[in-house]
């Protein structure tokens, strides 16, 4: 069977270290001031003693019904043989209609390549090779799962089976593969 690739994250572990986003960049190279990843803080709601906060942590959402591949006029994006949206450096034009189109800004033009850049869930440099990504390899909170969802024994199988789980922006229909797991987090 093929591959169903996902990133589980588990909002209620993650104590915005930012480990993963420095990983991210050092295994992706990406330059300074750009980021495929970032965990920025929500909040703080509620009046004190009663305040809360979370970290939630962004990328691309590596939709199967990617609006970013849909509108690249040279097909530079693209879905990979494990059906995750890639970029094709050699193809890419600079056009920039992909950032405008993701519905999750997860998208950039890379200042050092001047092609799209985005999170690839380390694809290349890592999941084809058996590891985990970067920034699942490195969480410090173990707050962040990938892998298989066609595995039924695959850790994010396991999660999403008995989690109440969450995708973003679900009404776009672009059927995201990272899922948001909520419990134990004040909203
Ligand atoms: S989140 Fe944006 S960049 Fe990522 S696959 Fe979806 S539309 Fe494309
Ligand atoms: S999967 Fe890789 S590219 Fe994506 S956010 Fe994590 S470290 Fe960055
Ligand atoms: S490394 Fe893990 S715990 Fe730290 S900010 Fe990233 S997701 Fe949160």
């Amino acid at each position: 069977m093929a591959k169903e690739y996902a990133m589980v994250i588990q909002l209620a572990k993650c104590i915005g270290c930012q480990a993963c986003t420095v990983a991210c960049k050092q295994q992706n190279k990406v330059p300074e001031g750009q980021y495929r990843t970032q965990s920025p803080a929500i909040g703080p709601t509620g009046t004190y003693p009663n305040v809360h906060m979370y970290f939630e942590k962004e990328a691309c959402q590596m939709c199967k019904s990617a609006p970013c591949v849909r509108v690249c006029p040279t097909k530079a994006s693209h879905y990979n043989e494990a059906g995750l949206v890639l970029i094709d450096a050699d193809k890419c034009v600079g056009c920039k209609y992909c950032i405008t189109a993701c519905p999750y800004k997860a998208r950039f033009l890379n200042k050092e390549t001047g092609v799209a850049d985005k999170c690839t869930f380390c694809y290349e440099t890592r999941v084809a090779k058996g590891e985990k990504p970067a920034c699942v390899s490195t969480c410090v909170g173990g707050a962040l799962h990938f892998g298989d969802l066609n595995d039924a024994g695959s850790e994010v199988a396991k999660l999403l089976a008995k989690a109440k789980k969450e995708v973003r922006k679900p009404e776009l229909g672009t059927k995201p593969s990272v899922y948001y797991l909520y419990e134990g987090v004040v909203r």
